[in-house]
């Protein structure tokens, strides 16, 4: 049986003491696992030039978003929020590459937390550069309890795909700043916090396979087996499609 290639795009960290400040491409091992544990082969692709994307994308199944940075408000032609945190536009340029290529060509996307944001503002949404413009605020979305910890719920569309893994209520993790605001025509709400912000997309078009969520299940799969059926689903469907 062959096992489908699954691309992410990776983050670059720079200033790191065990490095001497030397520049270093990484994801997170969650991401890696959740892929590896759902038969698929992982790979990693450096922050690179928008016009290499189809190369990148030629060699995959399917396309997996990462976290990382604040996405650049000037994609949405906003200026810098006062609490806007780092932001690394040529990732961003590159992922947005590697997302159109991956349209192109068919190949399922699952995209977490900065990645959710990508798509939207790629697609014409915006989001909140920072909580605190969202008046509803209401639940702690920068949870301080562990990482491989529920901490708020969230309620499901149970016909969507999210639906059918987590059920009409399930309690996830939260490490987000930013959310968003409107969401792109494209996307189709799927999961909400008790706030009312929008924590999962699905694309509207159903010859498309996007399925986005705010919270991150690669810090959750080992002890939670919904978390590692997202990522198991995103590998199946990343094998019928080539
Ligand atoms: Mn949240």
């Amino acid at each position: 049986m062959t096992k489908p290639f699954i691309g992410i795009p990776g983050n670059i960290l720079r200033g790191l003491n065990e490095t001497q400040g030397l520049p270093i491409t990484y994801t997170p091992q969650g991401f890696i696992e959740g892929i590896q544990t759902a038969n698929g082969v992982p790979f990693v692709f450096p922050i690179s030039s928008p016009e290499d994307a189809s190369y990148y994308i030629d060699q995959i199944d399917g396309l997996l978003l990462a976290g990382g940075q604040d996405v650049s408000p000037s994609l949405s032609g906003e200026e810098p929020h006062l609490k806007l945190q780092a932001t690394e536009p040529a990732r961003d340029a590159f992922e947005m590459a590697l997302i159109k290529e991956a349209l192109a060509q068919h190949k399922p996307i699952l995209a977490i937390c900065r990645g959710m944001q990508l798509l939207n503002v790629m697609y014409g949404g915006t989001l909140y550069q920072d909580l605190s413009d969202y008046t509803d605020l209401s639940v702690q979305h920068l949870q301080q309890t562990y990482f491989s910890t529920g901490s708020h719920s969230v309620t499901l569309d149970p016909k969507s795909q999210l639906g059918r893994i987590f059920g009409e209520s399930y309690l996830v993790n939260s490490y987000h700043h930013q959310a968003i605001n409107v969401l792109a025509d494209s996307f189709q709400a799927v999961a909400w916090s008790k706030d009312n912000l929008i924590e999962g997309f699905e694309s509207k078009d159903t010859e498309q396979s996007i399925v986005a969520v705010q919270w991150h299940p690669e810090l959750m799969l080992k002890e939670d087996t919904k978390m590692q059926r997202l990522f198991t689903d995103f590998v199946k469907k990343a094998s019928i499609s080539y």
